[in-house]
């Protein structure tokens, strides 16, 4: 046996090494009956046929049956993990929520990271935007910060998500990614060039899950306890230093090795060697949002460091691998909408659409009492609510214990508000802060506004001149798969952001599409970049 396997590998011999002389355990049934023989069906003669009565074979064929769920419709190839979050520096001046009450404070978290297009059994090293979410379980619920490796989004109006989702995900009849369907959309939002741009950027290939930023991208609010309020974004920033893949190994790992970042996140924490990221903030008041050049909501622009700096508030860390991945990861559920007091939504229009999304989703998924699974669940705040029953119920009716214990007080709480009976009542220190608006209701073209000028600096001023030859030449050999007008369209998108960006895109495109000339007249098809999303990152 090869002395060379790494932690993850090990897993099935490092189990029977922890249990030592332990004999196995009786097998059972999932009703806990033993069983006395698990491999052989029960027939009526050796060669069958089999027999209704035979329960040990229904019971845990019926349960293999039911083992999935449905995939996640984005993001659904993804790794876990949990740790904590400690407060290095002290930001109670700008919010109350308890996981910022004071320095040194920990508060237990969990962290999932994902691609966002491929299926649960895509490859880990294709060029896509990564999720980087993360749960703090605090004493006042808990805190969901749904963000990404990217400080900025394709759209910035949540309309659109079901539609740009879809054109990164299959033909709905070739079952195909589609190249067409990619480049169409993003050519017609040119709010999409700034996340495009990052996306086919060396950033758009992290080496695997410890080494890339996280960013809460939206832009959120924060209220102190006197109730002032200010405006914020999230970073995260790696404290391994960003390092990305190059399009050679990221497609040798898509084939040799597809769980690539599931794999190095595992072993990483199983060796003791905890990943960890610098927590920031950026706070902006509501005056300065009053007067800024652009609107400060929206998603698909970045607030600039030097007019407003990133703010030390403390440290992520990674010190637990899941222990069921099905139980803590795949049911491990991220909801914007999960904000304790001191945190609250801005007007950001795509943060306003996933408030209601992510628990659509959730509830969708995993069942309306997806909060009662143990990783979701608030455990570190006392649910007091009128929510009762639903499938999967697992509740005692308020009473806070476990089952079985026989009369048992306080488990009887009246499920409706208000009642006379001493149940639960709000408390006014809890009201969310108070903001006005006065505008007229309508649905507004947010397509213009100013798709271009940060994109410009990032291209300028943020990117070398050799990250530049590879941004256009990775983005080039995706967009050759699309047909002519939609390379066209793309083309003059890139050029309206500078002419360098487009003309070098556009000289590589002439390139590519004599040479898939020549390959049609020698009969010689491919579907090259088939997606800038897609199976293989092969560009
Ligand atoms: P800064 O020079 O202060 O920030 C530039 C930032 O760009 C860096 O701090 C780094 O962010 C990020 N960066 C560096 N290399 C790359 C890369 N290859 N791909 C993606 N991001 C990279 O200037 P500004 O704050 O004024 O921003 C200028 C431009 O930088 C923006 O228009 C935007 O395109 C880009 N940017 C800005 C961020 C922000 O929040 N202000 C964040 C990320 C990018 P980090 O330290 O987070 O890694």
């Amino acid at each position: 046996m090869a002395d060379n396997r790494d932690k993850a590998t090990d897993q099935m011999k490092t189990w029977k090494a922890n249990r030592g002389s332990q004999k196995p355990d009786v097998l059972t049934t999932g009703g806990g009956h033993p069983v006395g023989d698990k491999l052989n069906l029960q027939t009526a003669g050796p060669r069958g046929p089999l027999l209704v009565q035979d329960v040990v074979f229904t019971d845990e064929m019926a349960h293999f049956d039911r083992e999935r769920i449905p995939e996640r419709v984005v993001h659904a190839k993804g790794a876990g993990a949990f740790g904590y979050f400690e407060v290095t520096h002290d930001i109670t001046r700008y919010c109350k929520a308890k996981v910022f009450e004071h320095v040194g404070k920990t508060t237990p978290i969990a962290i999932r990271f994902s691609t966002v297009a491929g299926e649960s059994g895509s490859a880990d090293t294709v060029r896509d935007p990564r999720g980087f979410a993360v749960k703090f379980y605090t004493e006042d619920g808990n805190w969901d910060l749904t963000g990404n490796n990217t400080p900025i989004f394709f759209i910035r109006d949540a309309m659109l998500f079901p539609s740009f989702i879809h054109s990164q995900k299959r033909n709905p009849q070739t079952h195909m990614k589609d190249p067409d369907m990619v480049w169409d959309f993003w050519s017609l939002r040119p709010e999409s060039l700034h996340q495009v741009s990052f996306l086919f950027s060396d950033r758009g290939l992290p080496d695997g899950h410890r080494h890339m930023n996280g960013y809460g991208s939206h832009t959120f609010k924060l209220v102190n306890a006197d109730g002032e309020r200010v405006y914020c974004k999230f970073h995260y920033k790696t404290d391994q230093g960003i390092k990305n893949l190059t399009v050679e190994e990221a497609d040798r790992l898509a084939a040799a090795n597809p769980d690539y970042g599931i794999a190095d996140l595992f072993n990483a924490i199983a060796n003791g060697n905890y990943p960890s990221w610098t927590f920031y903030i950026q706070v902006m008041t509501f005056e300065q949002a009053e007067k800024f050049r652009f609107n400060p909501f929206d998603l698909t622009k970045v607030w600039s460091h030097k007019e407003y700096p990133l703010i030390p508030v403390g440290k992520l860390v990674l010190n637990r691998n899941p222990v069921n991945y099905f139980a803590e990861v795949e049911q491990l559920a991220f909801d914007p909408s999960n904000m304790p007091p001191g945190i609250e939504p801005s007007p950001d229009k795509m943060l306003q659409g996933r408030l209601f999304s992510y628990p659509d989703t959730h509830r969708h998924r995993l069942g309306a009492n997806y909060l009662q699974i143990p990783v979701n669940c608030p455990f570190r705040a006392r649910v007091a609510n009128y929510q009762r029953d639903g499938p999967m119920c697992m509740h005692d009716n308020q009473a806070q214990h476990l089952f079985f214990t026989p009369f048992q007080q306080n488990c009887g709480a009246p499920n409706y508000y208000p009642n006379s009976f001493s149940a639960p009542e709000t408390q006014p220190q809890f009201m969310e802060s108070k903001f006005q608006v006065s505008a007229d209701v309508a649905r507004y073209n947010s397509s213009d506004e100013d798709n271009v000028t940060q994109v410009r600096t990032f291209y300028t001023q943020v990117l070398n001149e050799e990250e530049r030859q590879r941004l256009c030449q990775n983005m080039a050999g995706s967009l050759k798969g699309a047909q002519l007008f939609i390379q066209k369209r793309m083309v003059e998108n890139l050029k309206a952001v500078h002419p360098d960006y487009g003309n070098r895109v556009e000289t590589l495109l002439k390139k590519y599409n004599a040479e898939a000339k020549k390959d049609a007249a020698l009969h010689v098809y491919s579907r090259p970049g088939a997606a800038a999303i897609a199976a293989s990152s092969k560009m």
